[in-house]
């Protein structure tokens, strides 16, 4: 694969180089609450600044339904990187419209243009090749094509496991080259897929339940424990035969787990205890209780304490950690301590620890952890999950192709 140091060594002044970035980042009333993925976006596209470059930008922001959605507008995102990068950013009012013809040509040396949510076009997440390939061909007339210096850049760890038209066709069509932070998440991720240091611990929560039934999967055979907690550990403890009142549940994926645990009874840990009420608010009332009594009517919306010393334990001697999914609703306090606790077992761990998941890594910070306390904080869940279960990303194959 190709990186930004191959490109830079080919000269870069006065070309556009178009930059596949990720800058999901949350937003609240049209302002920017987590920059992080802004900030580690910085490096790339001020070192092709840096050599002259002109540089259009492409980045998705949520989950807009393939049509322009003020509220997924990347404007916000616009005047945040303008003000960590310290230079003017324009603004194209969409992907490849008029708006973004226009400024992209306008570009001098050293200037960036941002384009509006490429998800705003149906064409980028299409399933029909040729749209997507046309989205793509629309994305490369901005950049003048190759003949006119015309390269890609894809700095979008978040997004390679996605078949999209600014991640995978554009690479297609133009030189194309894998920035700093794809490099650097590859190179930790391979360590985890390779070789891991045993024992080797996999810790997972969070909210998307089904999507993760997959990796554990995969993951079961390689791992020497795995610690489940989160809105997907009830689909576990009903597979063991408990009530989990309002829980989440994926009732179709009970059988799913016991399968799991009758094939690796040693290797899963569930919670022993869970933090409950009837509703996620600041002041719920809280109970804690026993895994196999959770009352009807109660949502289990956090691990409890006996659980974080019990999964603490269990990473104690472990080598290899990673961790994905809160283990609560820590966004709100009464639910927080469980992801908490786990976190900081995690980073107290020897050997490699691994963060993946956008809001995991947004726990970290939130939850007042150290984040160099752990070895690598991942910036794409889906991506580093996929890429753990063995699956080929797209936007990574497509960099490696010549
Ligand atoms: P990541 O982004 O790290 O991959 P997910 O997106 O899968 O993690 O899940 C994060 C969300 O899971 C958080 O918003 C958190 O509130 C939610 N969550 C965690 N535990 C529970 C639970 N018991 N019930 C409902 N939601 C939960
Ligand atoms: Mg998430």
């Amino acid at each position: 694969m190709k990186t930004l140091d191959d490109l830079l060594k080919t000269g870069v002044k006065g070309r556009r180089i178009l930059v596949r970035s990720d800058l999901n980042v949350p937003l609240k009333d049209g302002k920017v609450t987590d920059d992080k993925r802004i900030r580690a976006s910085l490096p790339v596209l001020t070192r092709l600044l840096d050599k002259g470059a002109r540089v259009i930008v492409a980045a998705h922001l949520g989950r807009p339904k393939g049509a322009p959605d003020p509220q997924y507008s990347l404007s916000p995102v616009a005047d945040r990187l303008a003000q960590l990068l310290g230079r003017p950013v324009e603004f194209a009012l969409d992907t490849v419209g008029e708006s973004a013809r226009l400024l992209a040509a306008d570009l001098n040396n050293g200037e960036l243009l941002l384009l509006e949510n490429v998800r705003f076009n149906a064409a980028e997440t299409s399933k029909d090749d040729a749209e997507r390939a046309e989205f793509a061909r629309c994305l490369e007339l901005l950049t003048g094509g190759e003949d006119e210096g015309g390269a890609f850049v894809n700095d979008a760890f978040g997004a390679v496991h996605r078949k999209h038209a600014s991640v995978y066709d554009i690479a297609k069509r133009l030189p194309h080259y894998c920035g700093d932070l794809v490099r650097d998440e590859l190179q930790v991720l391979t360590a985890l897929t390779g070789e891991p240091e045993r024992p080797y611990a996999v810790v997972l929560g969070g909210s998307k339940v089904s999507d993760k039934l997959a990796v554990i999967e995969s993951l079961l055979p390689k791992v020497d424990k795995l610690l489940v907690g989160g809105g997907m550990c009830f689909t576990f403890l009903a597979a063991q035969g408990y009530e989990v009142g309002d829980s989440l549940l994926e009732a179709d994926q009970i059988e799913t787990c016991k399968r799991f645990l009758e094939e690796s009874p040693d290797k899963i840990v569930l919670p022993t205890d869970i933090v409950v009420a009837s509703e996620i608010s600041e002041d719920a009332q809280t109970q804690v209780v026993a895994a196999d009594a959770i009352p009807a009517g109660q949502k289990g919306l956090d691990i409890g304490p006996d659980s974080v010393r019990l999964f603490a334990a269990a990473l104690a001697d472990a080598k290899t950690v990673f961790w994905n999914g809160p283990m609560g609703v820590f966004e709100v306090a009464p639910f927080a301590a469980g992801t908490k606790g786990v976190a900081e077992a995690v980073a107290a761990t020897k050997g490699l620890s691994v963060v993946g998941g956008g809001d995991s890594a947004a726990a970290v910070g939130k939850l007042g952890l150290d984040k160099n306390a752990f070895g690598h904080i991942s910036t794409g869940g889906g991506a580093s999950l996929e890429y753990l279960e063995g699956k080929e990303l797209p936007g990574v194959a497509v960099l490696e192709e010549v």
